[in-house]
């Protein structure tokens, strides 16, 4: 008999450490808001995370308002990460109620330096959300999800921390790569026109002055004097392209070339930019580095500026032109 009960010890023993070591490898649930947020808690989190997008290709984070199915996907998650400074405005309040439920809400935004942070030019009390346009500023963002992620599993502390170092020096070689492919258009033309205003940090760190019809968001429509006044400017500065977005109506484009055209100077539309939402899940677009790749590439282009063949994939620093 004391035989059996040391085997039912055993036994018992065996089964314990088992689910202990199911419930540790399990990934981490986690859902994002935007892709580029996904995308950036995947290259930290690897294995150990398991990552849902709530708003894909082609859709405005702005005034996407969560669906049911969001909200019961938030709900059960282990964690939640999103952009932050008002880009999911009206995401808000279900993530303010859920963090103060207690579940690990992070807005990857928030622990940039507020002195790199761009304001809201239309209303002071805002800021400028579109940290990810600029490499450099949004490789910061890398640290804090590391140390998020590790809260929340610390036994992986050591590979989040490589993984992030990886991640992070593979976001300033492409922020060095724009930087010299921008420096390749002439001064004069170094204007980015688009469908609305979410290119100020890549405007700042790049080198190109920036206008967009609509504001920072999107929720307030461009009026006719937005239309009339970057039609002059337009025609005044003689610019000849201008850039239509994957999450935004080109309507607002069409009237700017429109109006251009009816006082005697020809636009043409640059190409399209994936400002807000990157491009298909599964492509090269589809992932942060692919899109910000494809957004410069196609301003730096259109600006009459050059372009390696291959764009940032084929780049070597120290071989290739430009
Ligand atoms: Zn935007």
């Amino acid at each position: 008999m004391k035989a059996m009960s040391r085997m039912k010890k055993y036994v018992w023993m065996m089964t314990a450490a088992l689910v202990a070591t199911a419930i540790e490898a399990a990934p981490v649930r986690v859902v994002a808001t935007v892709g580029m947020v996904a995308d950036l808690v995947r290259a930290v989190g690897g294995d150990a995370v398991e990552v849902t997008t709530l708003i894909g290709e082609g859709i405005d984070p702005h005034v996407y308002k969560p669906t049911r199915h969001d909200v019961l996907a938030l709900s059960r998650a282990d964690m939640i990460f999103y952009n932050g400074l008002l880009l999911e405005g009206k995401m808000a309040d279900v993530l303010e109620r859920l963090g103060r439920q207690g579940k690990p809400v992070v807005a990857v935004a928030d622990g940039l330096a507020a002195d790199v942070i761009l304001a809201d030019g239309a209303d002071p009390r805002h800021h400028d959300p579109h940290v990810w346009m600029d490499a450099a500023l949004w490789s910061h963002a890398v640290g804090k999800v590391g140390e998020a992620l590790t809260a929340q599993r610390p036994d992986k502390a050591e590979s989040f921390q490589a993984a992030a170092a990886r991640y992070r020096a593979e976001l300033l070689r492409l922020d060095a790569y724009i930087r010299k492919i921008a420096a390749t258009i002439e001064p004069s033309r170094r204007v980015l026109v688009t469908a609305h205003d979410a290119f100020h940090y890549f405007g700042r760190a790049y080198g190109v002055e920036v206008m967009g019809i609509q504001g920072i968001s999107t929720e307030s429509e461009a009026g006719l004097n937005d239309i009339n006044r970057l039609v002059d400017a337009l025609v005044r500065r003689d610019i000849r392209a201008i850039f239509v977005e994957t999450s935004v109506a080109d309507r607002n484009v069409r009237a700017l070339i429109e109006g251009a055209r009816a006082r005697g100077h020809e636009v043409v539309i640059g190409g399209s930019l994936f400002s807000d939402a990157m491009g298909a899940a599964g492509t090269y677009e589809g992932t942060y580095i692919g899109m910000m790749d494809h957004n410069a590439g196609t301003v730096v282009r259109a600006l009459g500026g050059r372009v390696p063949e291959g764009g940032f994939r084929s780049w070597n620093e120290e071989t290739s032109a430009p």
